[in-house]
């Protein structure tokens, strides 16, 4: 027994002794230390607190032709507008936000999302503003409920075995939204932060929503020329090699020996490195894009995919005139409708573009999935029947429509990670462990912010440092 323990230390030393020690003067185009697979924030900020902790012999692939991933801004009718992340959440707390940090020093523009006029701003389907007192007092049940589920989170044993779905709470709870307004209320609580229904999303693994209690409640909105993603290219500007960065090469496959990793392109490059971090989304590691061998062991694969790829779909209409309303500081409108989450949440964009009369309007989950894959008239042709059943028929056309599709684009299959019931956390934890010599990195590997800009961006520094130790560790057995 004591002699097949060794052998099999032994094999596991050969498979995991790196090349590091020398790998410092081997050029990247040779042989770098470490390939990152994607250029997202959180790709990016491995590959800068490798350097930072003195790897800087780092290759990163990319697929698409631009850093940033899922931080990614477009111009649509003359605006620049943010297709991906919009907002830096959870600022003005405890603990300072990172990316507020950042976007701080870089003098990024933002703006406050003030969602306290959301009660005054309510349509019913026959275009009936509700009473502000009504819904305030809708908002602060739902709101009590969340709050009280983070209470009742704290107290369920912390392997998860006693969790519960949120709605599963709001039926302990006795609140059963059912009217139109109750119905546009709870998916405004709910849906609109996880991109998901109470039904699906896990109560202990979401409330209390970390991001808030620990960075603060306020959401800021950035719309700057420069794009949310200057922001990451600040950081590979900061201490990146810009030949480090290799786009378009969409990896295939990840063998692994015991010699090190052999990362195979779509193009049919070949790129050798010691080790290999991936960053690519829990959507893009479902499916079989890309091949691993040795297989990733089951109990990984089955981790990854339990956890949900949520969709938030954001629709972009340009007016030639601006018709809504804005006697109630309308930034943000419900929309109740008698079907759950039918482009329910809107957002004037005036204070970011001003005169650019755009609307914005998200939709998740199914009625996500069923807009991307539908031809952006048709979705036009909704949006504009919503519009008209709330503000009258005399309302002009949109001139312009941006349906972002990150669900069916093969590099992201969805839009962020979200904590459905039945994932314990030690399956969470799988999903990050490294395999040999492959780490893994992004938002989805967050335990406190999966989700989120700042969790991708942490995740990426936490992975980043897990590897560094591994490399020391492998450096002192060989000396
Ligand atoms: C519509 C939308 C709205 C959002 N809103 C917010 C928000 O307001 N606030 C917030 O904090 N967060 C928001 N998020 C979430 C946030 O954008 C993500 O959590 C974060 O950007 C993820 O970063 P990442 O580096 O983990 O992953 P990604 O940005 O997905 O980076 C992974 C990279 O891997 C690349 N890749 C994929 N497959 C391959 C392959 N085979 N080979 C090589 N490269 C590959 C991808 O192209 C991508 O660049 C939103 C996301 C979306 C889509």
């Amino acid at each position: 027994m004591a002699c097949s323990v060794t052998l099999t230390l032994l094999l596991l030393l050969l498979l995991l002794t790196p090349c590091l020690g020398r790998s410092t003067t081997v050029s990247k185009s040779e042989r770098p230390s470490v390939i990152i697979v994607g250029a997202g924030i959180s790709g990016i900020s491995a590959a800068v607190a490798l350097a930072r902790a003195g790897v800087h012999d780092v290759l990163i692939l990319e697929a698409t032709d631009s850093v940033g991933g899922r931080i990614h801004r477009k111009r649509f009718a003359g605006h620049q507008i943010e297709v991906g992340a919009n907002w830096i959440q959870g600022v003005h707390g405890e603990k300072m936000n990172p990316i507020w940090q950042m976007a701080e020093k870089l003098h990024l523009k933002t703006f406050f999302s003030d969602y306290s006029n959301i009660s005054s701003n309510t349509y019913s389907q026959s275009g009936v503003l509700y009473e502000r007192s009504v819904v305030e007092q809708a908002l602060k049940v739902s709101e009590k409920v969340v709050e009280d589920g983070g209470i009742y989170s704290h107290s369920l044993p912390s392997d998860g075995h006693e969790d519960i779905s949120i709605l599963g709470f709001q039926r302990i709870k006795k609140h059963a939204p059912a009217t139109p307004l109750e119905m546009a209320v709870d998916y405004y609580t709910n849906d609109y932060e996880s991109a998901e229904p109470p039904r699906v999303t896990s109560l202990q693994g979401t409330l209390p929503i970390r991001t808030f209690t620990d960075f603060g409640e306020d959401d800021y909105f950035v719309a700057d020329e420069r794009g949310f993603e200057s922001l990451v290219h600040h950081l590979v500007n900061q201490s990146l090699d810009t030949d480090s960065i290799k786009l378009n090469q969409v990896v295939r496959s990840i063998n692994q020996s015991r010699n090190g990793v052999t990362v195979t392109t779509e193009n049919g490059s070949h790129y050798r490195a010691d080790y290999v971090m991936v960053s690519v989304s829990i959507g893009v590691l479902q499916t079989d894009s890309i091949k691993f061998h040795p297989q990733l062991p089951q109990s990984k694969f089955s981790a990854i995919c339990q956890l949900d790829m949520a969709v938030f779909t954001k629709i972009f209409l340009k007016f030639p005139y601006k018709f809504w309303p804005d006697r109630n500081k309308t930034e943000f409108f419900l929309y109740a409708s008698e079907r759950r989450g039918y482009y329910t949440i809107w957002q004037e964009l005036e204070k970011e573009l001003p005169g650019a009369n755009v609307l914005l309007v998200v939709v998740t989950d199914d009625e996500a999935k069923r807009i991307e894959l539908q031809p952006d008239e048709s979705t036009k042709a909704e949006a504009m029947q919503v519009l008209k059943n709330m503000f009258g028929k005399k309302i002009p056309e949109a001139t312009d429509i941006f349906v972002a599709r990150w669900w069916t684009n093969r590099f992201f299959r969805g839009s962020f990670s979200n904590w459905p019931i039945g994932l314990h956390s030690h399956d969470f934890n799988r999903i990050k462990e490294p395999f040999g010599r492959i780490f893994f990195t992004g938002e989805h590997t967050s335990r406190l912010y999966n989700g989120y800009v700042h969790g991708a961006y942490l995740a990426g520094v936490d992975s980043a440092n897990k590897l560094v130790q591994r490399i020391k560790k492998m450096e002192r057995a060989k000396s």
